[in-house]
């Protein structure tokens, strides 16, 4: 397979889950746009790191829930980066409720961020993959979008659904233009969403719960989704399209028929 300079775009790659993977990505060379929306400094502190290690990097602040900065976004990373190869629709929020705790605005925002985001970011990057005649495209849903028993995340639940659904679609509709779209469904990982605002032995008894939960005995590290989403982004993944990579560590709390 002839060699092809990776540029790869990591949305929300300044923490947890997507600091792991644009360091994965960065450490199989390729250049990284980490892409962050509020907090600057450990996007800056990762580009930092990844120029040490001889990476071209750059840290982009964009909201990606709003389509003229997704495009201002994938822009600047194509502009000072080169061409994308590689789109990682990390970026996402947690706004846990209930049928009894529904809150119109926290879940009309989280849906702009989970659903929109990935809208936006593929539409900007889509015409100039298609003309290449290459892409990868992976993005980041969750386990509870197949059926986990978590209270609280019943609407992030349904946001993440209908990401694995457009994960589909889309594939459908950029697969004749060698532009592939898979999705992971990580299960519990540690990161600053699931540590929220939890003391240390509140976290722990959360870890010590949700390792029970699982066959393998742990619960997940960043690094554990990173290397999924190295394999879907690689060249050598071009006949793996439309599929769902659980990586949750065999969860056994799945509700209903799954
Ligand atoms: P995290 O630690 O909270 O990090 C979220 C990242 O997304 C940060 O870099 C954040 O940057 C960025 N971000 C948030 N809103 C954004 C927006 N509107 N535009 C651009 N960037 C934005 O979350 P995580 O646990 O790593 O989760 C990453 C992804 O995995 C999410 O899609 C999440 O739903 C999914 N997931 C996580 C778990 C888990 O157990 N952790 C399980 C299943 C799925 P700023 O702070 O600068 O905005």
């Amino acid at each position: 397979m002839p060699q092809i300079h990776q540029v790869a775009i990591v949305t929300g790659g300044s923490r947890g889950i997507g600091r792991a993977i644009s360091a994965h990505l960065a450490a199989q060379g390729a250049a990284i746009c980490v892409n962050y929306s509020a907090q600057p400094e450990p996007a800056e502190a990762l580009v930092t790191e990844l120029h040490a290690g001889g990476t071209s990097a750059i840290a982009v602040h964009a909201d990606v829930s709003d389509p003229a900065q997704a495009h201002a976004l994938i822009d600047r990373a194509e502009a000072e980066l080169g061409p994308l190869t590689i789109l990682v629709n990390n970026a996402g929020i947690s706004a846990p409720a209930t049928l009894e705790t529904y809150d119109e605005a926290a879940l009309e925002r989280m849906r702009r961020v989970n659903v929109n985001g990935v809208i936006n970011t593929t539409r900007a990057t889509m015409a100039g993959m298609k003309a290449r005649g290459y892409g990868r495209i992976v993005n980041i849903a969750s386990n509870a979008a197949i059926g986990t028993a978590l209270p609280g995340t019943t609407f992030y639940a349904a946001t993440k659904a209908e990401v694995l659904i457009l994960t589909k679609r889309f594939a459908l509709e950029l697969g004749r233009s060698g532009i592939t779209v898979n999705a992971v469904c990580p299960g519990w990982i540690v990161t600053d969403m699931t540590r929220g605002s939890t003391t240390e032995g509140e976290f722990s008894a959360r870890v010590a719960g949700m390792r029970e939960r699982t066959m393998v005995g742990r619960v997940g590290a960043p690094e554990d989704i990173a290397a999924a989403v190295a394999f879907l982004a690689s060249p050598e993944a071009g006949f793996t399209t439309a599929q769902v990579l659980t990586v949750d560590g065999g969860r056994k709390d799945y509700i209903g028929h799954g």
